[in-house]
């Protein structure tokens, strides 16, 4: 039986799932089978268009996957949703039934083809889900999502696929979860959902990504799948089988963000204004703490000494680390609030010296 788009819409939390690119027929109509008989999945995915980072490398089958795309739909009853980046993407797919869009996150940072797309779909009412830009940039991926807004798309969506960075890290794109965060605040009606493929680049950190956007109350899930992932035309190295997509989900902890247990909400109550009190408290000490900066600075002016001493820099970070480790608290944390801490300090430090007064 077919399902609609409109009513998998809105069902939470939402599950995507199919292979990075489509290859050939055969591949196609047997991952979306295996994907329709766990139950689990409600949107089959699947890239035609591939925007690789070397040439050479699959750069997606073309218009001519759409039509097994539709077979695959007809035959499994699942909706359908494939990337677009330009108006004659939109239109083939379009022309074939796809059901719902997604923009990649090299199309989300270029606002040229994201208008193009934005401007193609006037009119069209069809769900789009818009990846965050590949680089940690907020403006670019709130940006993205207004050009949909203002050509009149009430669907939308946000897709956190984690973010490039220089080196080896843990992750193929670093997770940086204070951004997907940062843009539920900012867009709060709209779903948000996690890649947990493109931000592990790998099968084994799948499930504890999963897990981790499902605590932090994402709305779905979209995880590429594939049925003999090793020898997958891209993203080899993160796909995974139909059957152990079906496994990974089945060990997720799905949580609500809200209960009616009047237990939990009192008690709940009670912990957060301890946070309060905590929070009002750290800010008075901080706020403190910069007024003896002040001081600092007024004797250091007197006496025309510089405002950064190297040496004593390394030992407040020293004694912290110390005395952080002891509390449980991390050398990263640390590092970040210290380097906040300092940097207000020397902005109060500076503003003292250069007061002319
Ligand atoms: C994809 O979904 O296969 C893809 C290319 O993802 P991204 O745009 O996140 O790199
Ligand atoms: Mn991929």
């Amino acid at each position: 039986m077919q399902t609609t788009i409109q009513e998998k819409w809105l069902k939470r939390p939402l599950i995507i799932s199919g292979p990075c690119s489509a290859e050939t027929p055969g591949q196609v109509m047997e991952t979306a089978t295996r994907l329709a008989k766990t139950g689990k999945v409600d949107i089959l995915r699947a890239g035609i268009w591939k925007p690789r980072t070397k040439p050479g490398l699959f750069e997606g089958i073309g218009a001519a996957g759409l039509d097994w795309i539709l077979d695959a739909k007809k035959e499994t009853g699942l909706p359908v949703t494939v990337e677009v980046a330009t108006a004659k993407h939109v239109q083939d797919a379009l022309d074939h039934e796809v059901d719902m869009l997604w923009i990649g996150a090299r199309t989300t940072v270029n606002p040229f083809s994201v208008q193009e797309v934005a401007d193609a779909l006037r009119g069209v009412d069809i769900p789009v889900l818009i990846k965050n830009p590949i680089n940690p940039d907020l403006e670019l991926w709130s940006g993205g999502i207004e050009r949909f807004q203002k050509a009149g798309l009430r669907q939308l969506g946000m897709i956190h696929r984690g973010f490039s960075s220089y080196g080896n890290t843990d992750y193929r794109n670093a997770p940086m979860w204070h951004l997907p965060i940062e843009m539920k605040r900012r867009f709060p009606e709209l779903l948000l959902i996690c890649d947990p493929s493109h931000i592990c680049g790998n099968r084994t950190g799948l499930q504890a990504i999963a897990q981790k956007s499902i605590d932090l109350d994402f709305g779905g899930l979209m995880i590429e799948s594939h049925i003999d992932p090793d020898h997958a035309w891209s993203d080899a190295k993160q796909q995974i089988t139909p059957e152990t997509l079906a496994e990974l989900l089945g060990g997720l902890v799905w949580r609500n963000e809200r209960t009616d247990e009047q237990a939990f909400i009192s008690a709940l109550t009670t912990l957060r204004e301890q946070i309060n009190q905590m929070d009002d408290e750290l800010l008075t000490l901080l706020g403190q703490r910069m007024k003896i900066a002040d001081k600092i600075g007024s004797y250091k002016k007197t006496n025309n000494i510089t405002i950064l001493q190297t040496n004593r820099w390394n030992e407040i970070l020293d004694r912290a680390f110390q005395k952080g480790e002891l509390l449980g608290l991390s050398r990263e944390f640390i590092i970040k609030y210290f380097d906040a801490v300092h940097l207000e300090s020397i902005n109060h430090q500076n503003k003292v010296m250069n007061d002319p007064s």
